[in-house]
């Protein structure tokens, strides 16, 4: 017994580690389709709200355009907290404009990337109807 404990730990001296040394060495994938950051594109969102109404996790707040667009009469769109959301993308099969861009990018431990707020505002077309 002693000596299978004690053969097995040597071979755990030279075996490659099982664990990957993140976020230092970056060689992450995920599987295709997986759901990961997203954000409404304002020049197809019609401030409709259906994404905040129906979002499970209550992660989705509208806010105030902040400049008005025509297509969407109430002036407002979604913004995604990333820290709340559970990546159900409920929110994206139930826009009925498609607005949401998916990604798979899953890496959000960050301030600047707390809300969808930037990435949906950077979507807005200079003099966007
Ligand atoms: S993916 Fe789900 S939890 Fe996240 S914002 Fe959309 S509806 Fe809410
Ligand atoms: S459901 Fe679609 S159109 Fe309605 S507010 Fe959300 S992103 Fe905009």
């Amino acid at each position: 017994m002693k000596l299978s404990v004690l053969s097995e730990a040597l071979r755990n001296l030279v075996r490659r580690p099982s664990t990957i040394r993140y976020p230092v060495a970056r060689e992450l994938t995920v599987a295709p389709g997986s759901r990961g950051r997203h954000y409404a594109d304002l020049m197809k969102c019609i401030g409709c709200s259906l994404c905040a109404i129906d979002c499970p996790a209550n992660a989705i707040a509208m806010e105030k355009l902040p400049q008005p667009l025509k297509h969407n009469p109430r002036s407002q769109y979604p913004v995604v907290d990333y820290g709340k959301c559970v990546f159900c993308y409920q929110c994206v099969f139930v826009c009925p404009v498609k607005a949401y861009v998916t990604s798979e990018v899953f890496e959000m431990a960050d301030y600047s990337i707390y809300t969808s707020r930037d990435l949906s505002l950077a979507t807005i077309k200079s003099g966007g109807e």
